[in-house]
C-alpha cells in the first residue's frame, strides 16, 4: 500500500473522555463522525465512540447514517444498545424511508421535510417518528426562523401523532470567539424561541448547541451552564455536539490564551507513506514541475507515492525563497523540495542516514499536525484532515 492512515483508538476514546469531562457530568457530548469521522473512517471511530459511552453519534445524512448503524451492528453491539444517530444536514424526500428503516433521528426544520416523514411513518405503520428541530438564531443556514416561522410550524407539529419532537437545537456561528456578541445574540433567540416551545406544550428530551469550542471556550462565556439551564427549564438534558475536537484539533479561542482542553487533546490519524525512490542530486540542477527549488550543495531526495489527489495540498511546496511542508522520517523532519505533485513529493533527507526504498514516512501526525499544514495551506486543520485520500487501516494504538 501506497499510502494509509493509521487511527489510534485509544486517543479517540481519550478524547471523547476529556470533552465529557470538561461539559460536565450533566451534559451529553453528542460524537459527530460526519464526513467520514474528519477523513478518520466512521466505520472505525463510531463504534469506538459508542464503547466510549456516546450516547448520540452526528452524521450529515441519511446514506452516512446508514452506514453507522451497519458499522455498529457489525462490530457487534446490538441495536438496542446503539447509540442515537442524528442526521444533522438536511433531509430529501427520498430519505424518509432509510430514516425509518434505520432508525435515523433527522434534524428538520421545514415543513416539507416533516410532512415526508409523516407520511413514511404511517406507511410503515410504527410509532412516531423523532425529530429534532433547529432554530436559526443567526446563521442563515439552517433552521426555523423564530420569529417568521416558529409558532406557525409548532402548532403544525403538535397535531401530528405520527411526529415526535425528541430534540430542539441551534448551531453558534462564532463558538470559538470569547465574549462574542454573535453568540450573545443567538443565546437570546433560542432563549425565546425555547420559550415558544415550551408553550405549545412540547417536551423534548433534549436541548443542545454549540461544537468543539463551545466545549473548549467555557472561560468567560460559561455557554454550558447556560444551556444547561435552559434545558433544565424544559424538563430535557442538555447536549453540545462535538467533532474536531474529537480528532484531536480545535481551534484557537479568539482573544485568549491556550486552554486546558486544547492542551490535552492528541492528533488521532497518522497518514504515512513509504519511499518509492532515493536519489543524489548535485548543485545546479532543478527539482520537480518549474524547477521552482535549485539545488545549492549536494543532497540527498527520498521520492514519496502522495500529492494533491491524495489531499496533501500543494500550497505545502517549497521554492529556494519560500520554505514547505515537511515530512517526519525516522522521527526527523524532511523539508519537501520543489512542487508537491498530484501523486508525487520529493523531500530532503540528506540529513537523515540510511534511509532505503520502502521505509515508512509520517505525512502528517505526530511532528508534522494537521495545524501544521493548515497553516501552510492558509485553512483550518478541519479541511485538512478531511482532504486526507488515504486507504484506513485502522486500530493501530499510539
Ligand atoms: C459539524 C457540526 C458540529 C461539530 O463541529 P466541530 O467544530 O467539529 O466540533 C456540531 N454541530 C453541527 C450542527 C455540525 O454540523
Amino acid at each position: 500500500m501506497k499510502s494509509w492512515v493509521e487511527v489510534s483508538e485509544r486517543r479517540l476514546a481519550g478524547n471523547y473522555g476529556l470533552l465529557r469531562e470538561a461539559a460536565g457530568r450533566k451534559t451529553a457530548v453528542l460524537a459527530v463522525v460526519k464526513a467520514n469521522a474528519y477523513g478518520h473512517g466512521a466505520a472505525v471511530c463510531a463504534p469506538v465512540l459508542a464503547r466510549a459511552g456516546a450516547e448520540w453519534l452526528g452524521v450529515t445524512d441519511v446514506a452516512e447514517g446508514a452506514a453507522v448503524r451497519e458499522a455498529l451492528t457489525g462490530a457487534g453491539i446490538s441495536r438496542e444498545r446503539q447509540p442515537g444517530v442524528l442526521v444533522m444536514s438536511g433531509l430529501l424526500r427520498e430519505d424518509a424511508g432509510d430514516v425509518i428503516r434505520y432508525g435515523l433521528t433527522p434534524v428538520v426544520w421545514l415543513r416539507e421535510q416533516m410532512e415526508w416523514l409523516v407520511e413514511a411513518a404511517v406507511q410503515s405503520g410504527g410509532g412516531p417518528v423523532a425529530v429534532h428541530v433547529e432554530i436559526d438564531t443567526g446563521m442563515a443556514r439552517q433552521g426555523v426562523a423564530p420569529e417568521a416561522e416558529l409558532e406557525g410550524l409548532l402548532a403544525w407539529v403538535t397535531g401530528q401523532t405520527a411526529l415526535r419532537v425528541d430534540g430542539v437545537m441551534t448551531h453558534f456561528a462564532s463558538s470559538e470567539v470569547a465574549g462574542s456578541s454573535q453568540t450573545a445574540l443567538q443565546r437570546r433567540r433560542f432563549e425565546e424561541a425555547m420559550g415558544a416551545v415550551a408553550a405549545a406544550g412540547l417536551r423534548p428530551a433534549w436541548v443542545h448547541a454549540g461544537n468543539s469550542s463551545t466545549v473548549d471556550n467555557q472561560g468567560s462565556e460559561g455557554n454550558l451552564a447556560w444551556l444547561r439551564g435552559l434545558a433544565g427549564g424544559v424538563g430535557a438534558r442538555s447536549m453540545v455536539r462535538a467533532g474536531i475536537a474529537l480528532y484531536g484539533y480545535c481551534l484557537p479561542i479568539e482573544g485568549e490564551g491556550l486552554s486546558a482542553v486544547r492542551q490535552e487533546l492528541q492528533p488521532v490519524m497518522t497518514w504515512k507513506t513509504r519511499v518509492i525512490g532515493v536519489r543524489e542530486v548535485q548543485a545546479g540542477e532543478r527539482v520537480g514541475y518549474n524547477g521552482i527549488f535549485v539545488v545549492e550543495r549536494a543532497m540527498r531526495l527520498a521520492l514519496l507515492p502522495v500529492g494533491y489527489a491524495d489531499g496533501l495540498r500543494r500550497e505545502l511546496s517549497a521554492s529556494n525563497a519560500r520554505p514547505g511542508g515537511w515530512a517526519m522520517v525516522r522521527g526527523q523532519r524532511a523539508a519537501i523540495v520543489g512542487r508537491v505533485s498530484m501523486n508525487l513529493t520529493i523531500v530532503d533527507v540528506s540529513g537523515i542516514a540510511g534511509i532505503a526504498l520502502g521505509d515508512e514516512v509520517v505525512v502528517l501526525g505526530d511532528g508534522v499536525t494537521a495545524e501544521d499544514h493548515a497553516r501552510l495551506a492558509g485553512t483550518i486543520a478541519y479541511e485538512i484532515v478531511c482532504g486526507v485520500q488515504a486507504a484506513y487501516r485502522c486500530g493501530i494504538a499510539g
